[in-house]
């Protein structure tokens, strides 16, 4: 397994820092033949930066009438509407959770109802683990929309639905994970029992539990998908080390030389999920202490979704300089640019996995990588992914568009695993995220509502 983490630092210097997880450059492993090996850490000058390319390219999308996306301009549009894959109980969810998510008068109470829920030691009557009323209807409705399984047998049945849908595979990833709020200085572990967290106590229970579900998610993945690992999901003493920016204890690092070695046998590939920025540091030092020089580079795109929480000096001031800094990356990396990347004197056999919902971005990094192959250039292996139960129109248009061999774009959907308490801190982001991008949140619902009316014409047999 090999894999890099580099964080995208601003295009002006004097506010240049060390992380941006705005856009950030997730550590991904692009090897099957994975294998996490005792290398020395590397130094942080190895990280390298990049700059920015000038070229902009014209977003190729088709829009219907209402605005939403029906097809992409460099393939034929395809016949088949992006949703009609979807069973209408699915669609219907779709339908709800949307359009909560387009309507403030619904979405604001529903998040304070969220971010209430999720604190822990609820009573019995607020606590979704223990109300079983409530853990129905937030099981039924947000978890079932955006997370896979409670259990390894629940996710793997809905992981085997998702490969039926089309879906060219699952990127799985185990819940445990810690996030560091910026502003209040804490650091929030849901499913960690907040008396149990003596650090020396609590210890080995907390990596063996880590490693024991990181596993567990290993063994669940099969042709096609990818694990995604979030180092934090091993508790207090691993986040205490990445806080500090050191290497977590050697238990960790057996734990995760044994989850690649499985990951190798399963033939799955790794992606280690860099998350806040206050952990960043030392879990990208942990990843370079176990890289090895025999496998492949991957990268994972993403702008980054700790937006709330992260450090907003951090951060690109406004959307136009992060899509602007997401996009010239894309280019730089299908076009083996190495003059963004400060140092860099040979270019790394590599694959790119554009992890985002952004239309614009998608079509034009797809067309760019058909424009690649018709010229006969090196083609860097391009995957697209979106999360489990965000922007299914996009993902679904990609899968149903053919390129110009014949090809179909790879798409992955990127679901979660793990207990409604484990899984509330990744649910209440994905709620927060969806208030943000308020446009792309009206193209999905308008989506959705065109295709239970498509539905319903075609019932009536209109
Ligand atoms: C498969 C997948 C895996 C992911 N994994 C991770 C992960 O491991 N770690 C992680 O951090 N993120 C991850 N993300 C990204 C995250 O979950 C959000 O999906 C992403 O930030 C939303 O951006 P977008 O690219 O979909 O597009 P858009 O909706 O176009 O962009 C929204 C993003 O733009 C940025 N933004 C919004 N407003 C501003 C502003 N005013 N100034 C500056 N920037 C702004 C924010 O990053 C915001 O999230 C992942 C996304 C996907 C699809």
């Amino acid at each position: 397994m090999s894999c890099t983490t580099r964080r995208l630092l601003r295009s002006r210097p004097v506010k240049t820092s060390y992380f941006n997880n705005i856009v950030s450059l997730d550590a991904v492993t692009a090897a099957i033949r994975s294998e996490w090996c005792d290398y020395l850490p590397r130094t942080w000058s190895g990280v390298k930066h990049f700059h920015h390319s000038k070229h902009v390219s014209t977003p190729p999308t088709i829009e219907n009438a209402d605005g939403h996306l029906v097809g992409i301009k460099t393939w034929e549009p395809s016949p088949t509407p992006p949703l009609a894959t979807l069973p209408m109980p699915m669609l219907l969810r779709s339908l709800l959770i949307s359009t909560v998510c387009v309507k403030p008068y619904l979405l604001t109470p529903s998040l304070s109802i969220l971010s209430f829920l999720a604190k822990p030691n609820r009573s019995f009557l607020f606590s979704i683990e223990k109300n079983p009323l409530l853990h129905w209807l937030v099981k039924r409705t947000l978890y079932d929309q955006f997370c896979i399984g409670e259990n390894a047998a629940e996710a793997t049945r809905n992981m085997k639905k998702m490969h039926d849908f089309g879906i060219s595979g699952i990127l799985l990833t185990y819940a445990k994970e810690t996030t560091f709020d910026h502003k209040s200085k804490t650091a929030h572990t849901p499913g960690f029992d907040a008396q149990q967290s003596d650090a020396v106590k609590k210890k080995c229970e907390d990596i063996e539990a880590w490693r024991v579900g990181t596993l567990q998610t290993v063994r669940m993945t099969g042709d096609g998908d990818q694990v995604a690992i979030k180092m934090t999901g091993a508790g207090p003493v691993a986040t205490e080390a990445f806080t500090a920016g050191s290497l977590p204890p050697k238990q960790m690092m057996d734990a995760l030389d044994e989850i690649c070695v499985a990951a190798r046998q399963a033939k799955s590939r790794i992606v280690i999920d860099a998350e806040s920025q206050h952990f960043q540091k030392g879990i990208a030092r942990t990843y370079y202490a176990g890289r090895s020089r025999r496998l492949d580079y991957g990268v994972k795109l993403v702008r980054g979704a700790y937006m709330s929480t992260d450090e907003r000096s951090k951060i690109h001031d406004t959307k136009e300089d992060t899509d602007e800094a997401y996009d010239s990356i894309t280019r730089d990396l299908l076009h083996r640019n190495s003059d963004g990347f400060d140092g860099l004197k040979k270019w790394p056999r590599m694959s790119v996995l554009l992890a985002t919902h952004n239309k614009n971005t998608v079509m034009k990094a797809h067309k760019l990588h058909q424009e690649i192959k018709e010229a006969g250039l090196h083609v860097v292996p391009l995957e697209f992914a979106q999360l489990h139960g965000m922007a299914d129109s996009l993902s679904f248009t990609l899968l149903n568009a053919k390129g110009a061999g014949g090809e179909t774009p790879k798409v992955l959907k990127c679901s979660t695993w793990g207990s409604l308490g484990e899984c509330m801190a990744y649910l209440l982001r994905r709620a927060v995220e969806n208030r943000q991008a308020v446009s792309r949140t009206q193209d999905e619902f308008k989506a959705v509502k065109a295709e239970c009316s498509r539905r319903m014409r075609s019932a009536a047999g209109l």
